[in-house]
């Protein structure tokens, strides 16, 4: 995938993209009213014009959350909008109901809108709206009607939103796209692209060369697809600054290897990159906004393929950090490539405790994670108590929510091995999100903040922030917590 192919442009149609959805301030004139109405409040009169108000009485709007309605006028133009705004924090998945505006970027013909009154924070509403307008239409012979786009109001930085909302596209069509058309070598394309939007420098470690380089893990998980596996490196910042390492779980497709998935399991399995895809995203918002940091991304990405050389349940692997792994399961890849990836983090950071900064991994890695929380919320693990309520508290704000789980010292022993250091699975059916974080922190060396994202990477339905699909679900909630941190 290259950045002309995304962004769900079908074959020979324009590519919509967020700059043709969100329009500057200025812009507004015609544009159409959303008005953003509580519960409590009458909706009726909040119109100000006896038709108006006629017109929601006689369709019998009620302000609860996510109703809505268009107000005709005499000519049958649409005059105005309104949105059932619910209890004012009706927002879902979490948030204000600002952020039901993301609703309306889904369902409204197409045509301007401007934000009316109701709207306490027209930024949430803003990026709610550009996030709610995605569409992937990559292999739709037609693009359809265009989304509807909304005039910003005065005072919004529209470059800072336009750059949250493209990121969020670009992790959507990273996951959206379909295997056959997204390998390692397309993730890798994509990265290097992003590198060179931002400047940052790229350095990719290709197929056998992970053996050369030390890299068994990644290998041996990615060797049997006949699609090269690799370690992506992209570095970008300030030498000096704060050190950020982002670690994305780039699995482009997975089998699940000898230990096959049943059809149900392996349906989904194009969206086994979300941690790429979500790393990608984040790097675009940091980047993009110029966070001081000296920024890593690491993307260690494979297929875990079936084949006469592919790696078996009870092999044992040395990785490169030098202890033993025992296979357990060939399904739980996932932190074998993110194991490699993270020993390689900690190195050349003169081995100071806390040399390596921030190590942040992020990983649609465990069933488990699903189990226990679902779909809409993440898995998160740290030891680092204010970024944990930091990261949370962000989430819940602006609709990515997150939920805190522990790292268990009582359950390292479930990681241990008979034959090996360690094996990479427990084989009873308790706390397997727990267990894998813990392994995965086994490898982080030397990292002042360690955190872990257990993401599901997708969308199940559509919600006001964005339909049915891909989703690098927690890059926006880590991207405020660190822009806080910055003192952005
Ligand atoms: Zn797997």
């Amino acid at each position: 995938m290259n950045e002309q192919s995304s962004s769900g442009a079908a074959p020979g149609a324009a590519r919509i993209t967020p700059a043709d959805v969100l329009l500057p301030s200025g812009t507004a004139a015609g544009a159409v009213p959303v008005r953003l109405v509580r519960e409590g409040a009458d909706a009726a009169a909040e119109t100000g014009d006896a038709l108006g108000a006629a017109w929601l009485d006689a369709v019998r709007f009620t302000p609860a959350a996510k109703k809505q309605a268009l107000v005709p006028s005499v000519e049958g133009r649409v005059t105005g909008v309104v949105l059932g705004g619910g209890n004012g924090a009706a927002g879902e998945p979490s948030g204000p109901s600002d952020l039901l505006a993301g609703q309306l970027a889904q369902s409204l013909p197409a045509g301007t809108y401007r934000l009316g009154a109701g709207f306490a924070e027209p930024r949430l509403a803003a990026l709610a709206w550009g996030l709610g307008a995605y569409r992937y239409r990559r292999y739709k012979s037609s693009n359809g009607d265009p989304p509807p786009a909304l005039s910003l109001p005065d005072g919004l930085a529209r470059e800072e939103i336009l750059n949250e909302v493209e990121a969020v596209w670009l992790g959507r069509d990273l996951i959206n796209t379909p295997a056959s058309d997204l390998g390692p070598a397309e993730i890798d394309a994509a990265a290097r692209a992003l590198a060179a939007r931002h400047g940052a420098a790229a350095e990719v470690i290709v197929g056998d060369a992970l053996l050369d380089r030390n890299f068994p893990l990644i290998h041996a998980v990615g060797r049997a697809s006949d699609r090269a596996p690799r370690l992506i490196d992209i570095t970008w910042g300030r030498k000096g600054a704060r050190r950020v390492t982002l670690v994305g779980k780039g699995i482009t497709f997975d089998t699940g290897g000898l230990d096959i998935k049943p059809s149900s399991g392996m349906l989904l399995m194009k969206k086994d990159m979300g941690g790429a895809a979500t790393v990608l995203a984040l790097g675009h918002m940091i980047m993009g906004q110029r966070l001081d940091v000296e920024l890593r991304i690491l993307i260690p990405s494979a297929e875990n393929s079936i084949a006469g050389n592919a790696f078996r349940p009870s092999d044992v692997i040395r990785s490169r950090d030098g202890r033993t792994v025992e296979i357990g399961n060939t399904d739980a890849e996932g932190r074998l490539v993110l194991a490699d990836a993270l020993a390689y983090a900690g190195e050349g950071t003169g081995e100071a405790a806390g040399g390596a900064g921030d190590v942040l991994v992020f990983a649609t890695l465990t069933g488990a994670a699903r189990v226990a929380l679902g779909p809409d919320l993440p898995a998160f693990f740290t030891d680092d108590d204010a970024f944990a309520a930091r990261v949370g508290a962000a989430g819940e704000r602006i609709g990515d929510p997150v939920w805190r789980m522990p790292l268990w010292p009582g359950y390292e022993r479930f990681l241990d091995s008979e034959v090996a250091d360690m094996n990479n699975v427990y084989d009873a059916p308790f706390a397997g999100a727990v267990t894998a974080a813990l392994f995965l922190r086994r490898f982080a060396r030397n990292a002042a903040r360690f955190a872990h994202f257990d993401l599901y990477g997708w969308r199940p339905a559509a919600r006001p922030l964005g339909p049915k699909g891909g989703e690098p679900q927690t890059a926006r909630a880590v991207f405020e917590a660190l822009k806080q941190e910055c003192g952005r």
